[in-house]
């Protein structure tokens, strides 16, 4: 019988996401879906800021941006006025500026290009999709403790069939799961009315002015939400209806014909007309979660198996590569012996509660997106002033930080330092207490020079999706921290440090070139020293095992306008001392684990042992180290 890691159900984005990551890290995959061809159109199409940043760490985002996908810098409002008509009322930055952001905007494209730039990755990897099959049966037996999971595999004509027996078993199948009904697992509704959605990508010929901008419109003949596509194309999503009963079909209820008619209503005075209907669908959606994304550890599930909601927050795609990101690298480190099984529980805790939030963010916005706003002569003198903010602009606004996808903060946990994390030192940073970055959130973006090179570069990029640890040593000002440096990598190259413990055995083998994991591929060391790129010399100013890191060394001499009067700009917004510095370690999916004042002697090693112990299940540093 094969045998392989894992067995992946679904090639919709959170399936080709973890099968991306498992891909290039090595892992021998099974992955099938049940559909012939990939998404040929429409579907989802809003990549949020966050998102992207992913896609550029795993050196996707060119091949997403050759597509030439529209970009929403602003959303515009618009609301019935006194004449029947409807008028803008505002714009508002899609990713406003408070929001520290590389790519403050939302790209459009639909969800059949972004699964392409995926598979053409699994593709070169070694790895391909297999269709159409599905799943018609598995059983965590336990009969081969390695691979204890057995998986019955079908061809949807039922002419063929297989048995292989994995490590893991995933399900990305989407809303309707067959997986998450074998394991019993519920889905909770927080709202029992299902909202029915008309969605139309074409292209139309319109005096509307707006319509080359993400905009939502209240019109005394209802609501519509138009975004901007690829290819000169525009999607107009309309709310059609809304029932809690079960048998209600909404595929009788809209046609593609009355979803341009109620169109052409809403936006009245201006007019539309369609060239070109690529894609129209009914879009029946109930918002729910599952009760657990997990039983055994075994057997795991995520994206929309795992939450459904509304459309409108754009939110549906991006939730499902971040699910797929935070248990590839979990998985990873389990199977490489990195960490105990036990970490592999922060899955369900820490994606379960962001789809929480965002099922609670999604109801709010979807309530008032369905109710009918008052026109502008029906508000008492809103004629001749500005229109008051409404509560639909007003939520909008506050949630931003939340839809770009940079408010996800995960809560304290083994990973995620806190006051009560096992591991205790006085050494340990938070929030405001030395410095600005907060465990469970992203590291904060920061532009530095490379010293080898002389490039300018973005910090926060520079570890690609590795599966490694990201380890910044903000090593403040040289002259003065020269001792705190040379004592950490000391401490560091001892042989029970975190460091040391998972160097690669065959350390004699040539990796002269591998800039990322020359020597573990448990972590990756950088350094940033508050100094000028001319005057950082490597071999010179770092100890052996940090100078190895040779193209992880920065300076910290780019001016940022977010600490304008800041001599170390990246030390700064990080909220560490520009002069003594500080150790930041960064998880393998970009977010802050714990921080680490840097002083002399032992203490900073100390701390970060004992943080690695606790995640590694290993008892690291205890040894003494040869000085
Ligand atoms: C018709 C439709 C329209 C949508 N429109 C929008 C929209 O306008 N805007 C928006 O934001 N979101 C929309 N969504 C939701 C959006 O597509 C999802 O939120 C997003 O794709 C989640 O990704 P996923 O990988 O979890 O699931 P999906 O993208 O649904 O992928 C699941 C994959 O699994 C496959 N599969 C399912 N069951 C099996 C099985 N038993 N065996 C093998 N393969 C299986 C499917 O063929 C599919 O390829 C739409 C979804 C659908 C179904």
């Amino acid at each position: 019988m094969e045998k392989y890691d894992i067995v992946i159900i679904g090639a919709g984005p959170v399936g080709l996401t973890l099968s991306t990551c498992l891909q290039r890290w090595g892992y021998r995959i099974k992955h099938i879906d049940n559909r012939a061809e990939p998404t040929p159109t429409g579907r989802a199409d809003g990549i949020q800021p966050r998102s992207l940043d992913l896609l550029r760490n795993m050196d996707l985002k060119r091949k997403i941006m050759a597509h030439d996908p529209a970009k929403v810098y602003e959303v515009a409002f618009w609301d019935p006025n006194s004449k029947g008509g409807i008028h803008r009322t505002g714009t508002w930055a899609s990713c406003p500026k408070f929001i520290d952001a590389r790519y403050p905007f939302t790209t459009l494209l639909h969800q059949g290009l972004i699964e392409r730039v995926f598979i053409e990755d699994i593709e070169k990897h070694g790895g391909q999709i297999q269709r159409p099959w599905t799943i018609s049966g598995f059983k965590n037996d336990g009969q081969d403790p390695n691979y204890p999971v057995e998986v019955s595999l079908v061809h949807v004509d039922g002419t063929m069939s297989e048995v292989v027996r994995a490590k893991y078993l995933f399900s990305g199948e989407g809303a309707r799961s067959f997986v998450r009904d074998q394991l019993g697992v519920k889905i909770h509704h927080k709202d029992p009315i299902s909202h029915v959605w008309g969605v139309m990508d074409g292209v139309v010929r319109t005096d509307f002015p707006d319509i080359k901008m993400k905009c939502t419109i209240h019109s005394d003949s209802g609501s519509i939400m138009v975004i901007p596509r690829e290819n000169n194309m525009v999607r107009l999503y309309i709310q059609i209806a809304s029932s809690t009963d079960p048998d209600f079909n909404p595929r009788k209820t809209a046609t593609a014909e009355e979803v341009q008619q109620h169109a052409k209503e809403i936006l009245k005075p201006y007019t539309i007309t369609w060239d070109r209907v690529e894609w129209y669908s009914v879009y029946p959606i109930g918002q729910g979660i599952a009760e657990r994304y997990t039983l055994d550890e075994r057997v795991f599930m995520g994206g929309d198996v795992c939450h459904t909601h509304s459309p409108k927050a754009g939110q549906g795609m991006n939730t499902a590569f971040l699910d797929a990101v935070n248990l590839a690298w979990k998985v990873h480190h389990v199977e490489s012996g990195f960490s105990p099984r036990n970490i592999l529980s922060t899955y369900e805790s820490e994606r379960k509660k962001v789809a929480e939030n965002l099922l609670d963010f999604d109801a709010k916005y979807a309530k008032l997106f369905s109710s009918r706003l008052p026109s502008a002569g029906e508000v008492a003198g809103a004629s001749n002033n500005e229109p008051e903010e409404n509560e639909f602009v007003k939520t909008f606004k506050a949630s931003c930080e939340f839809t770009s996808g940079y408010g996800v903060a995960y809560k304290p946990n083994l990973i995620n330092w806190s006051n009560e994390h096992p591991a205790q030192h006085p050494l340990f940073l938070a929030f405001q207490r030395g410095t600005n970055l907060r465990t469970g959130r992203y590291f904060i973006p920061s532009t530095v020079t490379r010293v080898v090179d002389a490039n300018v570069v973005h910090l926060e990029q520079e570890i690609p999706l590795n599966g490694s640890y990201r380890f910044y040593l903000f090593a403040g000002n040289p002259a003065k921290t020269r001792n705190a440096v040379r004592d950490l990598a000391t401490y560091m190259a001892a042989s029970n440090s975190f460091y040391s413990v998972f160097s690669f055995k065959d350390i004699q083998k040539d990796r002269y070139h591998e800039r990322h994991n020359p020597t573990t591929s448990f972590v990756t060391l950088t350094t940033i020293f508050n100094s000028p790129r001319a005057k950082v010399s490597i071999r010179g100013m770092l100890p052996d095992l940090l100078a190895r890191y040779r193209d992880h060394v920065y300076a910290d001499d780019v001016w940022d306008q977010r600490v304008p009067n800041a001599n170390a700009a990246a030390h700064a917004k990080m909220g560490l001392d520009e002069e003594e510095g500080g150790v930041v370690v960064v998880r393998p999916d970009g977010y802050v684990g714990c921080v680490v004042k840097l002083q002399e002697g032992q203490g900073t090693s100390e701390a970060l042992n004992k943080y690695f112990s606790v995640i590694t299940g290993k008892k690291l540093g205890e040894e003494r180290a040869a000085l």
